[in-house]
């Protein structure tokens, strides 16, 4: 990117031992951490940087840290990612006491639901002022910055047909877990795109939520679903055992053929489509070829899984275009966890 805005103020005068912000979300908690270059190290550095796995569920995603700041600018430092499952919340606040024990953290901002249902337990053992933040304020104002801080953050792909799964190619921060896609890609900077906004924001989290945004600090929630990456991990642990969002997706990329139990518009007319103006491939049922009470068609765990994917990933790609034709947006930007993988979705 050529042109790059100044870094936007923040909503509360910021103070050197601001640097911790969490997200709390239905299914994963998300804790950045900046690390500002001009400030020697910090108390919470030897805890952060000592390993990438914290407790249970905790892990430092290094693939994803970002430089950010410019000459001059109070924010020039890096960003570091944490993840962990918010089931676990308890034990993370735990180990947050305990990387603060000297107290050179003063308060912490937090987002998401869990910043108001975990509120208690976070102020009374951290013992230190929570500042709380709406979630879509802050998602908003987030893609902003990585938009216009971050290159190859966010992207397009040019050949979406030609994903083929994680093997090699771009390494890029945003594309994927261990950051491998391997397809060709175009980068979506603010920089000679026309400007970025209006964008529709398509969240997909535990659930989803559709938003448009005119402006870092314009924006509306029009539309949502339940069916989005809660929906998908449920069904895949149910349906076929699946232990992990990892697990899952590698299961539906490698080997399961999704055709095998959904119907295709080929499976209803046969070869004679002159009536229907759809490919012979076209999706007609998800899951539409295993509810017969006889003749049950044959089909693995794997299949399953795959089916189920495309049906959340073809539903929330549906919605999304009709949200945005509706709102007259040309551009649609998918974020979330649900995309951690991305190679497959
Ligand atoms: P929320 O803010 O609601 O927690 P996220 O944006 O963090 O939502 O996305 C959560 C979704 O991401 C899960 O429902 C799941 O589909 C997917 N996901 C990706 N990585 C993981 C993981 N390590 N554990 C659980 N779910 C994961
Ligand atoms: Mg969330």
């Amino acid at each position: 990117m050529s042109a790059v805005a100044a870094p936007r103020p923040s909503p509360v005068p910021l103070h050197m031992s601001d640097r911790v912000g969490l997200d709390i979300g239905g299914s994963l908690g998300k804790i950045v951490y900046f690390q500002p270059d001009a400030a020697g190290s910090h108390d919470l550095d030897a805890f952060i940087f000592g390993s990438s796995q914290y407790g249970s569920s905790g892990e430092r995603e290094e693939h994803l840290s970002v430089c950010c700041g410019g000459s001059g600018s109070p924010l020039n430092g890096k960003l570091h990612f944490i993840r962990f499952a918010t089931h676990r919340m308890e034990g993370a606040v735990q180990l947050m006491q305990r990387a603060n024990r000297s107290g050179s953290v003063c308060r912490i901002f937090a987002t998401g639901g869990g910043a108001y249902k975990f509120e208690g337990v976070m102020t009374s053992a951290l013992r230190l002022p929570l500042l709380k933040f709406d979630e879509f304020s802050c998602l908003v104002k987030g893609v902003d910055f990585m938009l216009n801080h971050v290159p190859k953050e966010c992207f397009r792909l040019r050949d979406p047909g030609g994903v083929r799964g994680h093997a090699s190619g771009w390494k890029g921060v945003g594309a994927g877990e261990g950051g491998c896609l391997d397809c060709e890609y175009e980068e979506l900077g603010a920089a000679g795109r026309g400007g970025l906004y209006p964008l529709t924001v398509v969240n997909v989290g535990s659930g989803v939520s559709i938003i448009k945004v005119d402006g870092p600090d314009a924006f509306e929630r029009i539309s949502g679903s339940s069916l989005g990456g809660g929906c998908f991990l449920g069904l895949a642990r149910r349906l076929a055992g699946c232990d992990t969002f990892k697990e899952a997706l590698a299961m539906a990329s490698s080997g399961g053929n999704p055709d095998a139990v959904d119907m295709l518009v080929g499976d209803i007319y046969g070869r004679d489509l002159s009536a229907v103006g759809l490919s012979a491939d076209t999706l007609a049922a998800s899951f539409g070829k295993v509810g017969g009470r006889d003749g049950q068609q044959a089909c693995s765990p794997a299949d399953l899984v795959a089916a189920l994917l495309r049906m959340l990933v073809n539903n929330v790609a549906h919605l999304a275009l009709m949200s945005a034709r509706q709102h007259s947006c040309q551009r649609v930007l998918f974020v979330g966890s649900f995309f951690r993988c991305c190679g497959s979705s």
